[in-house]
């Protein structure tokens, strides 16, 4: 089955990526995406760019030469209480947020706080997806985080650069078959997102693929591969 949508693409706004908006849409055209969407980082990732950046993602068209553009953000989880660094303001003109924990914005805790951290984010209604909950330097209980984000329609990332060889992250392969292994059990949808951060990477799913193959994740629990699934989990028609 072919993805029709990446969620996970940063633009040089992020300040440690590479590629503009044109640039990866252009790419995303060449995967045959149908839809790409913008999450740069939040504000507290140094770098980054101003809270500004996503309270004028309005002037970016809906769709560029049939490829729909989603406005997002990827917010950094800054607490234990899930609190992010976008405004429920900004929130509400984006068409969703990746909630994730990034080593400067956020300290390790016990395992329980790190999970009341995902739990508790995942409780904001703009959060759609955790991205890379899949990193052992942020132990977290997954048959908690499993049931949250069923209960919050929300779906846990499988993030193909957290499988990079390169990765800052640690154990994501172990972690992410965990996680998958619960979802399929409990019949909780995952979305894969490349976490582009140069053009050539949009859309690439690569590493993902081989873990739900391996694992015989079915495909219906995969949002990316359905309409219906996207439209469900971004709450629009946007499909
Ligand atoms: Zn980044
Ligand atoms: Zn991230």
């Amino acid at each position: 089955m072919k993805e029709l949508i990446d969620l996970h693409c940063h633009t040089i706004s992020s300040g440690h990526a590479y590629s503009s908006m044109e640039e990866m849409i252009r790419q995303a055209q060449n995967k045959n995406l149908r839809v790409i969407g913008f999450s740069d980082h939040g504000p507290e990732m140094p770098g980054s760019c101003h809270l500004y950046h996503f309270f004028n993602l309005s002037v970016v068209p809906r769709e560029i030469n049939g490829t729909i553009i989603l406005k997002g953000v990827e917010a950094n989880i800054l607490d234990y209480n899930g609190t992010i660094d976008i405004p429920k303001e900004a929130l509400e003109r984006l068409d969703y947020a990746i909630a994730s924990l990034h080593p400067p914005c956020f300290k390790s805790g016990t395992i329980d706080e790190n999970t009341n951290a995902i739990i508790k984010v995942m409780e904001n209604p703009y959060v759609k997806v955790i991205g890379h909950p899949d990193d052992s330097r942020y132990p977290l209980n997954y048959e908690k985080v499993v049931m949250a984000a069923k209960k919050n329609n929300v779906a846990l990332e499988v993030n193909n650069s957290s499988l990079r060889s390169e990765s800052f992250r640690e154990g994501a392969q172990e972690n992410i078959r965990k996680f998958l292994t619960l979802c399929k059990n409990y019949g909780v949808k995952a979305i894969l997102g490349s976490d582009a951060h140069i053009s050539f990477s949009v859309g690439d799913f690569s590493n993902c693929k081989r873990i739900i193959n391996e694992l015989n994740f079915p495909e219906e629990l995969i949002v990316n591969y359905s309409k219906d699934a996207i439209n469900e989990l971004l709450e629009m028609e946007i499909l």
